[in-house]
């Protein structure tokens, strides 16, 4: 007998969870894209888009996934032969070297591995031996999916101010926009790519490029940009299909639009304390599962490093994959894979499971989550330590609480 029956949750870190809201506003027959309501609906867009960006700059929007917006990031900015810096805690930053490289860029590349912890000095060392330049850009992550470390981005700006490198930065927030504080201005981000599938809670398909005048320099002074990828008429459409260079991606504008006004009727701010606090509640259980005999642990071991968009969590092979399986076929929950943490041929790699909490969650699904990780840790015979619940359930309950 299972207990699966009902609604089903993706707690998997992207695609997230649609709102029915979401659902309920592409739920339309098709709009017309030469007039009316939708043309004066996108133009209302762009500054709700930069608003959860906390940029003033620009945002150029493109019918793609996360890794078109890798591509269009380095097609507007690089050329083949410049070389950039990639600070990587792991897979995703590893990812866009990989995207860059293909596209004729040099690489240097300084990975903090798996349980990353970033060495500052480090990297400040290799921009200030960088003399001549020759870097033209810093890639990062702000939130890798994969070991779901945060990066402190404040800091590793300091840096290549402390270096004093006029390097452009660029930083991927695709798991964290609309989850983990982020702040482009503030922080001196020249770059900042997202997509629309994690925080921002719409089916994937389309994905957005910010920019500041600098990067908007480092376009003007290119010789050649790929046509699709060139933010130029983007930003500035003479006509609406401009926008998207072709025909509007109708239906994920409508979605995306009643997704950003459920951003602004909670509240940015109150959006992020509800991720932090959500998250907070997840490695309270997760410490308290690897008490004693338990082997779960957190892969993120400093508070301040961890993601409130994503867990990913180490419990040894092969615990994590029947662990997932358990809660799929038993509770209706899907947990995510380990992605990255062990190549898939190699049994290391069922010993890794991932917890998506991005969007459009709330207690009650993060604590039905957690319940049934406790369930089938109990039915398996997993061995773990006691109380994860409570604890998850004491730290919910403790208001006084403030996001970081
Ligand atoms: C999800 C994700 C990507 C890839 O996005 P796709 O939409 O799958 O192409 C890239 N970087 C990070 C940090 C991500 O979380």
């Amino acid at each position: 007998m299972s207990l699966a029956q009902g609604r089903h949750y993706l707690a998997i870190p992207g695609p997230s969870v649609v709102p029915d809201r979401v659902l309920n506003a592409m739920h339309q027959p098709a709009p017309n894209i030469y007039e009316g309501a939708l043309i004066d609906m996108v133009a209302g867009l762009i500054p709700d888009l930069k608003a959860v960006g906390r940029t003033k700059h620009s945002a150029a929007i493109y019918i793609a996934n996360g890794h078109g917006t890798w591509e269009a990031a380095i097609s507007n900015t690089l050329a083949a032969g410049d070389k950039v810096l990639v600070v990587a805690s792991s897979h995703f930053a590893l990812g866009w070297a990989g995207l860059a490289e293909k596209l004729g860029i040099k690489v240097d590349v300084i990975d903090f591995g798996k349980q990353p912890n970033f060495d500052l000095g480090c990297i400040e060392a290799a921009l200030r031996a960088d003399v001549n330049h020759e870097i033209k850009a810093v890639l990062t992550t702000h939130v890798d999916t994969s070991t779901s470390y945060k990066t402190d981005i404040a800091a590793l700006r300091g840096v290549i101010d402390a270096a004093d490198h006029p390097a452009l930065f660029m930083v991927d927030c695709i798991a964290s926009l609309g989850c983990d504080r982020f702040e482009m201005d503030e922080w001196g981000v020249d770059l900042m790519i997202t997509a629309c599938q994690k925080g921002l809670m719409t089916p994937p398909g389309m994905g957005f490029v910010f920019f500041n005048e600098k990067a908007a320099t480092a376009r003007k002074k290119l010789d050649r940009v790929s046509p699709y990828w060139d933010w130029s008429d983007r930003i500035e459409p003479e006509i609406f299909s401009n926008y998207f260079f072709g025909t509007a991606p109708t239906h994920h504008l409508l979605g995306l639009r009643e997704a950003l006004n459920m951003i602004n009727e909670e509240g940015l701010e109150q959006v992020w304390d509800r991720h932090k606090r959500l998250s907070v509640a997840v490695h309270a259980a997760v410490d308290a599962w690897g008490q004693g005999e338990g082997a779960m642990r957190l892969n993120i071991a400093d508070p301040a490093e961890r993601s409130s968009a994503v867990t990913s969590v180490r419990i040894g092979a092969p615990d994590g994959t029947r662990l997932r399986k358990w809660v799929t076929d038993n509770a209706g929950v899907t947990l995510g894979i380990g992605l990255g943490m062990a190549a898939s041929n190699d049994p290391a790699w069922h010993g890794f499971f991932r917890i998506g909490h991005m969007g459009h969650v709330n207690a009650q699904m993060v604590l039905g989550v957690l319940g049934s990780i406790d369930t089938a840790l109990k039915a398996l015979d997993i061995p773990h330590g006691p109380n994860a619940m409570a604890k998850a359930t004491q730290s919910l309950s403790l208001g006084a609480f403030t996001s970081g």
